[in-house]
């Protein structure tokens, strides 16, 4: 034989387990077979059945395989089956066998290894993967995959109910597609490609029946084996009615109930702004407060409602005179405020008088009471271009302003330097 070992050295030297038997009835058994049966010895296990080890739910198939092999020469493929050793515990064994003639009687001559660990790493891989699919299925959120072109690889069924599209309708098309502007997703893949990952990037996507959800994407870039960018991979999740909710939350932190105009907050919010613009890129600006002239007088007459339907045409009518960029707000009672951005002292002066004018001349027309006739006074401040100021000493002139306004007759505007 081979390097002087004759077939009996060389199988008591495989690795594997080698078996012989007749019958069912071992009559050969190599040292890595003892071991993997856990056998004392060979002598031991020799003459005892094979399907004493066998687990009796592989039994059956696995002595079908040993009487087919029995019956004529036979080359039985690899399977695997689990068997108890001699100290009682499970294993798994993959094995292959072939018939062998012992002393004119067909034995099997078979062939074994350890599959056990294999068999465990498959099945948790099988597990796992199973768990994967059940959380693709079973998840609210929608679950994707993109490539380095931007084309959807993966989409899980959850989309059906977020977006209206079948998963299938998805996979293939560019991710772009779903969104209202595909500005907004070159600038998730840009962020994406800088910091190799975002949370809860806010978005928008496009529903089948074209209405525009808001959602939140938390995703992550994919690269190949040579570190190249491969596309992307995340979660994102229809976050609507949070938006909504925040948006109905920020309108009513922001407006004013009666007017809708923006209310106290909000104005000198504004006009903290605007001063830092202007500062900024040196433009002018100009305030104006306005206070309605003896409206408590009104109030008393009339009564609080009809004096609250005079606030809101009040409204109106300033609201009409204003330009786009203005902004006009309510400090609370009838004390209201303008805040006109970029306007020199002239054209500053004309608005003012303008409004002023606009409200004594737009009479509210009341069904029992008739015209009801409502004057403002306004104090201002003009601020040229460059100036530095704060929202406190703004207001602190313009106030000065209005009371002078006050003191000498109402229904007019009062300039402050
Ligand atoms: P003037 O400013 O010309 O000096 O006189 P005025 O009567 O307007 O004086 P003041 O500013 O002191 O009074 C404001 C009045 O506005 C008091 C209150 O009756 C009325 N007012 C304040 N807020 C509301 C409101 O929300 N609805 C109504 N209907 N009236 C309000
Ligand atoms: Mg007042
Ligand atoms: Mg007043």
């Amino acid at each position: 034989m081979t390097g002087g070992l004759d077939a009996q050295q060389l199988l008591d030297h495989l690795p594997a387990g080698v078996v012989l038997f007749v019958g069912d009835r071992m009559r050969y058994i190599n040292p890595a077979g003892v071991a993997l049966l856990e056998g004392d010895s060979a002598e031991v296990l020799i003459g005892r059945s094979v399907m004493e080890f066998i687990h009796p739910l592989d039994q059956a198939r696995i002595t079908a395989r040993i009487r087919r092999a029995e019956a004529r020469p036979l080359h039985n493929p690899p399977t695997e089956f689990r068997i108890h050793t001699a100290r009682g515990n499970l294993r798994v064994l993959g094995l292959t066998s072939v018939t062998q003639p012992v002393e004119g009687e067909n034995g099997v001559l078979a062939v074994f290894m350890d599959m056990t660990a294999h068999s465990e790493m498959e099945q948790r891989l099988r597990e796992s993967d199973e768990n994967f699919r059940s959380m693709l299925e079973n998840m609210q959120d929608v679950f994707y995959r993109t490539d380095a072109q931007g084309i959807t690889r993966l989409v899980c069924p959850a989309v059906r109910n977020v977006l209206g599209y079948e998963a299938e309708e998805i996979i293939g098309r560019p991710a772009a597609d779903f969104y209202p502007d595909p500005e907004d997703r070159n600038e998730l893949r840009e962020i994406i490609l800088r910091e190799g990952a975002v949370r809860d990037f806010p978005g928008q996507m496009v529903c089948k029946d074209g209405r525009v959800i808001d959602i939140s994407i938390s995703t992550r870039a994919l690269y190949d084996e040579d570190g190249g960018f491969a596309g992307v991979e995340g979660i994102w999740r229809d976050i609507t009615e949070r938006r909504n909710l925040e948006r109905e939350l920020e309108r009513r932190a922001t407006t004013d109930e009666l007017t809708g105009i923006g209310n106290r907050r909000c104005i000198l919010e504004q006009v903290g702004d605007a001063i830092e613009r202007c500062r900024r890129y040196r433009r002018p600006y100009a305030l104006l407060l306005l206070d309605l002239d003896h409206f408590k007088v009104f109030n008393d007459r009339y009564g609080h409602a009809l004096g609250d339907r005079v606030l809101k045409h009040f409204t109106a009518v300033v609201d009409a005179q204003l330009r786009n960029n203005d902004r006009f707000g309510r400090l609370g009672g009838e004390e209201f405020c303008v805040l006109l951005e970029e306007a020199g002292p002239q054209e500053a002066e004309d608005v003012a008088d303008r409004i002023c004018r606009a409200v004594r001349g737009s009479p509210y027309l009341d069904e029992e009471v008739g015209d009801l006739i409502v004057t403002v006074s306004i104090g201002a401040a003009h601020c040229s271009a460059g100036e530095n100021n704060s929202v406190s000493r703004l207001l602190e002139r313009a106030d000065r302003a209005l009371y002078q306004a006050k003191q000498t007759g109402r229904n007019r505007v009062q300039w402050q330097a």
